[in-house]
């Protein structure tokens, strides 16, 4: 089989990304590599598609279980065989992955660094005994200490080389930065590496800074518009966090808060809601993120500013892993860089003072610009980039720009008439020539009072603020702020120098959404359906296809399983899993809709196998279907093996056996033992029965979802 191919049927795409083919294409040559790109840019595919093609296992290192685990599950799903090792398996979980890695029945096996080159390990010694074709290092920038998630275990991994030298070894990661980079490739090892760098940009995220004014509602009013999406918002504290969520929560929103001073239960309870679309968004420290694999994440919004870009870029790229059009939002008030300039300031040391004083000016520049965003993202990580990216609030902005000096003179006469001893209002209600008893009296006699009546209020916030960016102006930063004049001023006074404003043209806080016209109805069902599919296999939805891959379905509307397939993300696994099971909502909803197929408009996929290569099947009724799952469990077989046997899901199964308990033909006694029934019905009666997560998750692991499921039917058949 060719990568091409492999790429297909497994993974349900038609092209490659970035440099995935030759990055590929070393690895399968037996040569080291080390590949950077951006988060969402399709990393693990470089490693997961030599593992299939080899003959042998791939050993995947791996920083964090809940990253392993999302791994696993996805592959398992696509139907490759994969597993991790972990501390929490129980000694008869792990003699099981030794007899399945003993028999060569896994491709790829997830394992924590410790793990490998642990204290007592005999893990090496087992390993070199078994076919290990490939060795794949994620987030290899954990090995550095000049990265931002440094993990000390990493550092054995040097001895990765010694142990098996003749492996290739393929290292990934998403971080930019140089001397992170250099640093992995010394401290591994690598032999003589082919180093891949892809363009960091992240081009269907649209990157926006409004000035934080009323940041409740502006945060609401951006929320009401993405009422359906996912999305992070990160704030700087904790307690805020908890403040935030409990206010929208208040408003109707499905959010809960994340930080590192919450018990882990609830951190674990929260992210896990969040991961499943229970909870829609998660209001976080920027200690939230790290291993989240969401791809559906929509929008990432900072309620304030973050400490530097790095980090800033970091915590955006959680959006749109899946490569959907995603939002980052951030909310920007001068007053937040003053805040934080205080916390960058290190006592004793004035080096790192400096460091993170200047890192944080770079933060505020950004917010600051007049020129396109992304540009100054990608310069900052020194690549070039184009001025206009058409994709940020400011390219997609018209500006004007227009003489701004009268008014300029006007503002600055004004602060300067005031003795440069009073804030921003009372400068603008003075120049509007406000009746407001706050003017003082002998104010209004003066003969710049009123004179900017003919500008509104906001024009003049607007102006004025312009002024002190163009440092026309300055605001003193202590206790209460007042305006003041600064050098520059009386050049512009003596009519020395020109201003020059920009008016903006489009309205600032509209924000759009670039989605192919696609049917939102029925995009919203097939999310339901598969979230029935994702709750019952004990899986994230997002790992059972993702949103771009229902986003086709909703646009292109698809009849038969031949055109699903021509759908991105149905490799043949997934199609025979749960190709039925999405497609019949999309036929229900064409015909109820006088619809058809569009499919003939998507660009063609690749060149598609005959249909007789694949196993034909005749067209059943779903009673026809569910008699013959009921035959064969009369025959002795179990639902596990049943599925297996007739190329369906679990949760397909489930559904019709619990389907015959609710007829009577089976006795659900034969499907839950007797102990676990009273258990359950007493779950169902506390907590209804229209979903089934937050069963499960009273009922622990010991409860399988096809249990629930059976006794609910029986109950309902009562
Ligand atoms: P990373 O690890 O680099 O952050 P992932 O490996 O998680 O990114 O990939 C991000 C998403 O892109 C996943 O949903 C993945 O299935 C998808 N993807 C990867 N390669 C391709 C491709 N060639 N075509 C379409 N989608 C892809
Ligand atoms: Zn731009």
């Amino acid at each position: 089989m060719t990568p091409q191919e492999a790429l297909q049927k497994y993974f349900g795409y038609s092209k490659f990304r970035h440099q995935q083919e030759a990055i590929i294409q070393h690895v399968l040559n037996k040569q080291d590599v080390m590949a950077l790109m951006p988060t969402g840019g399709g990393k693990s595919l470089c490693y997961q598609l030599p593992a299939v093609l080899l003959n042998g296992l791939t050993i995947v290192i791996s920083p964090l279980i809940a990253l392993m685990k999302d791994q696993v599950d996805s592959l398992n799903v696509s139907g490759i065989p994969a597993a991790f090792l972990n501390s929490a398996q129980t000694p008869e979980e792990q003699r099981q992955l030794v007899e399945r890695l003993r028999n060569s029945q896994v491709k790829l096996l997830y394992l924590a660094p410790e793990r490998l080159f642990g204290a007592e390990n005999k893990l090496v010694p087992f390993l070199k005994t078994l076919n290990v074709v490939q060795i794949a290092i994620d987030e290899a920038h954990c090995i550095s200490q000049w990265g931002h998630d440094f993990r000390p275990e990493y550092l054995m991994l040097a001895q990765l080389k010694n142990e098996f030298p003749n492996v290739p070894v393929i290292a990934l990661t998403a971080t930019a930065d140089k001397l992170t980079q250099k640093d992995i490739l010394e401290k591994l090892n690598l032999h003589q590496p082919k180093v891949f760098v892809s363009s960091f940009n992240r081009a269907n995220i649209t990157y926006r800074v409004i000035p934080k004014k009323n940041s409740f509602k502006q945060l609401i009013a951006f929320l009401n518009e993405r009422p359906d999406e996912s999305g992070i918002i990160y704030c700087l504290s904790r307690k805020s966090t908890e403040d935030l969520a409990a206010d929208l929560k208040d408003e109707g929103f499905a959010a809960e808060a994340y930080h590192a001073g919450l018990n882990n239960e609830i951190k674990a309870k929260n992210q896990e809601a969040f991961l499943r679309d229970d909870v829609k968004i998660i209001v976080a420290t920027i200690a939230f993120g790290m291993g989240i694999n969401k791809s559906n994440v929509r929008y990432v919004v900072h309620m304030d500013l973050p400490k530097n870009i790095e980090g800033y870029y970091q915590e955006t790229g959680r959006a749109g892993r899946d490569g959907l059009a995603s939002e980052a939002l951030l909310l920007y008030s001068p007053g937040d860089a003053g805040k934080l300039q205080h916390f960058a300031r290190i006592e004793g040391n004035e080096e790192q003072s400096r460091i993170m004083l200047n890192k944080l000016n770079d933060m505020v520049r950004y917010c600051q610009l007049q020129t396109c965003r992304r540009q100054y993202l990608m310069n900052y990580f020194d690549e070039a980039f184009p001025p206009d990216c058409g994709s940020c609030d400011v390219c997609l902005t018209e500006f004007k720009r227009f003489d701004g000096t009268l008014i300029a003179q006007k503002a600055l006469s004004a602060v300067s008439r005031l003795n440069e001893r009073f804030g921003i209002n009372y400068v603008i209600d003075f120049l509007r020539g406000s009746k407001n008893e706050k003017i003082r009296e002998e104010h209004k006699q003066l003969k710049t009072y009123g004179i900017g009546a003919d500008i509104s209020k906001v024009d003049w916030q607007r102006y004025i603020r312009e002024l002190i960016t163009l440092e026309y102006l300055q605001v003193t930063d202590d206790g209460y702020p007042v305006l003041k004049l600064t050098g520059q001023s009386s050049l512009v006074l003596k009519g020395l120098q020109k201003v020059e404003f920009i008016e903006t043209q489009t309205t600032e806080e509209h924000y759009t959404e670039a989605a192919p016209p696609h049917e939102a109805e029925l995009l919203n069902l097939l999310k339901s359906v598969r979230r029935d599919i994702a709750q019952l296999e004990n899986v994230p939805p997002y790992i059972i296809v993702s949103d771009a891959t229902l986003l086709e379905m909703a646009t292109y509307l698809p009849q038969s399983l031949d055109e699903l397939r021509l759908i991105s993300g149905f490799g043949d696994i997934k199609l025979a899993r749960y190709g039925r099971e999405l497609l019949q909502p999309v036929k229900d909803y064409c015909k109820a809709k006088g619809l058809e197929s569009k499919i003939a408009y998507k660009s063609p996929k690749r060149e598609r196998k005959t249909k007789t290569e694949r196993p034909a099947r005749s067209p059943r009724s779903g009673t026809d279907t569910r008699t013959e799952t009921f035959n064969l469990y009369r025959q002795g077989k179990n639902a596990t093996e049943i599925a297996a046997a007739r190329g369906l899901s679990l949760v397909t199964i489930e559904s019709h056996l619990s389907h015959f308990v609710q007829t009577g033909d089976l006795d659900v006694k034969e499907l839950v033992a007797e102990n676990k029934l009273t258990i359950i019905i007493e779950a169902v009666e506390n907590y209804g029965a229209e979903r089934l997560a937050p069963l499960k998750e009273v009922l622990g692991d010991a409860y399988t979802y096809g249990e629930i499921k059976a006794v609910i039917s029986w109950m309902n058949k009562n």
